[in-house]
């Protein structure tokens, strides 16, 4: 049996890291909220290959989360995480605790100028200032030589890469493509909340994607026309609510009137009270 270090502080997870930089040995990283599922270990085998040590952090980010929001019912499932991530040959879990990650007095955040002014950051207004000083603090704690992010939260991974950009961190980061359930519906921790109704009616994103990009394929350019179809399509489900649907520029995420290069879909919607999310290159 493969034998998993759980770390649970901060000093000890850096000791940890700097140990294995001394050794020359080289760290991957994969930061998750848990509750893991196939798309979280898509990014930890792609992990395993990269680096010699291979490092998983389960933290629930109470920071990127508005109040009304699911983060205290935000599914968790520690042990069954553990099981996984032992299977997949895993060398340490960082499970630490939030107040470790955020002592009292706390009050320094990293925030970028303008792509949280898009799709996921209008709805959602402080969650791009919480997910980037979460992983930058994860960095600094981790301290890898290379990230994997899931294209799936695809403004999520863009903000993360202008981020070591724009701050010089010298870590690289790998983005991966998303796994979808059989019928396509992209795996979500948060999937689980869905009715079998609603699980139904939350292929609609996956399908208006699809739909998209044959409408691209077949020679549409204007995406409003694209959009409207999406809007159409996604509204003949029950319990669906849109949050946006756009289509845009997918490095700096402004919008596109024309697709006459590759684009960016991406949407939003709730499934009665579930958010989803998802995307697709056009
Ligand atoms: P989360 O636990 O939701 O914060 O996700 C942790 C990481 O897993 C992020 O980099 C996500 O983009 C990635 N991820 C989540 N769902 C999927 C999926 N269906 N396919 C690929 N990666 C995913």
């Amino acid at each position: 049996m493969h034998n998993i270090k759980v770390i649970t502080t901060t000093t000890e997870m850096q000791e940890y890291s700097d140990r294995m930089r001394n050794l020359g040995k080289t760290v991957a990283f994969v930061p998750t909220m848990g509750f893991l599922h196939e798309g979280h270990l898509s990014l930890i085998k792609e992990g395993r290959k990269l680096g010699d040590n291979l490092v998983v952090s389960i933290f629930v980010n109470p920071s990127q989360f508005s109040p009304g929001e699911d983060f205290e019912s935000y599914p968790r499932d520690f042990d069954k995480d553990f099981e996984l991530l032992q299977k997949e040959s895993v060398d340490v879990i960082f499970y630490p605790d939030k107040n470790d990650l955020y002592r009292d007095g706390f009050q320094t955040y990293v925030e970028l100028k303008n792509l949280p002014k898009h799709l996921c950051g209008i709805s959602r207004p402080i969650f791009f200032r919480g997910v980037a000083t979460i992983v930058i603090k994860l960095f600094n704690i981790v301290r890898p030589h290379i990230a994997i992010f899931g294209s799936k939260d695809y403004q999520q991974l863009a903000v993360i890469r202008r981020m070591v950009r724009d701050l010089n961190f010298d870590i690289k980061i790998v983005g991966f493509p998303t796994v979808r359930e059989p019928d396509g519906l992209a795996m979500s921790s948060r999937n689980t909340y869905l009715t079998p109704e609603q699980r139904i009616n939350a292929l609609s994103l996956y399908k208006s994607l699809k739909q998209s990009k044959k409408l691209v394929e077949s020679g549409s350019k204007d995406a409003k026309k694209i959009i409207d179809a999406a809007y159409t399509l996604i509204k003949s489900y029950p319990e669906t609510v849109i949050d946006y649907i756009a289509i845009c520029d997918p490095e700096t995420l402004d919008d596109m009137e024309t697709v006459d290069r590759p684009a960016l879909m991406a949407l939003a919607v709730n499934v009665g009270k579930t958010r989803l999310i998802d995307n697709m290159i056009l």
